[in-house]
């Protein structure tokens, strides 16, 4: 038997653009799927699910339609913060009925990006705090960006009602104090934080990724790729896609000094108590 078809039965995918992936690789997602379970690198496994995330209200229907058609993809519908000069209400009025949808498990991702844009702070809290309120309101975990904003995101976090929410950090690239920093605020909210690992935790350059992760419980981590973006080595720079999810296990065992079927057990489990699949 395979490495991967044992594997492959134990994780879901929780953050990945499939849309972006076909765009990205030139694949059709129907290819994909046909595919993934005899790529060549023994190592690579199919998910027994993906989280489609859909984070830019043009690419809404597409992420509805890709839903109902598989079985195995779920959504979550958001508005990521490099929209914010473009979004609409009549945006966020989609979003609320999108929420809705049988096959969507989450809203997000949204949060605050600091990264490329210093001119629209101002704007991107306001919209952050929106769509926190709305994403509470609709009763379903809250997928969250937050890139090189930590003091803004603790300020609006903790003027929230998230006591019982489930909050996914997706794809953590902060400090190891940031990470701590949001642990502590899931206790004192009464909030399940999870706290999202992708390639990057596989990244030489990324220590402090490796060091949040040694410090995150193994009962608040998830399992992403936010495919097609952040390729963990050694396909690095490629399209990044979510049977690549064995590489970012490995390393996380490693850094957590346990075994890689430790890490798939607690981190399909944590799946089910964040999502609910
Ligand atoms: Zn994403």
């Amino acid at each position: 038997m395979r490495d991967g078809d044992d594997i492959g039965k134990m994780f879901i995918d929780t953050h990945c653009h499939l849309d972006s992936y076909e765009r990205h690789s030139g694949e059709t997602l129907e290819g994909f799927f046909e595919r993934l379970p005899h790529d060549a690198d023994p190592k690579v496994a199919m998910p027994e699910a993906f989280i489609h995330v859909a984070c830019d209200p043009a690419d809404f229907e597409y992420a509805r339609e890709v839903s109902e058609k598989y079985p195995n993809v779920y959504t979550a519908y958001g508005i990521h913060p490099e929209y914010v000069l473009t979004e609409t209400a009549e945006d966020e009025a989609r979003l609320v009925e999108f929420l809705k949808h049988p096959k969507c498990v989450a809203c997000g991702e949204f949060g605050l990006d600091y990264h490329y844009d210093l001119e629209h702070r101002e704007e991107q809290l306001k919209l952050f705090e929106r769509h926190l309120q709305l994403g509470i309101e609709s009763g379903k975990p809250l997928v969250l960006h937050l890139r090189e904003a930590d003091e803004d995101a603790l300020a609006v976090l903790r003027n929230a009602d998230l006591k019982g929410k489930n909050v996914h950090v997706h794809c953590f690239t902060g400090t190891p104090e940031f990470c701590c920093q949001m642990l502590e605020l899931g206790k004192a909210k009464g909030a399940n934080i999870f706290v999202g690992f992708t390639g990057i935790v596989t990244f030489k350059n990324a220590q402090n990724v490796r060091d949040a992760a040694a410090l995150t419980p193994l009962d608040q981590m998830l399992l992403e790729t936010d495919s097609p973006y952040m390729a963990p080595i050694p396909y690095r720079g490629k399209p990044c896609h979510s049977g690549y999810i064995p590489y970012i296990a490995e390393k996380l065992a490693e850094v957590k000094g346990v075994t890689v079927e430790e890490i798939y057990r607690y981190c399909r489990e944590n799946t089910r108590k964040c999502y609910g699949i």
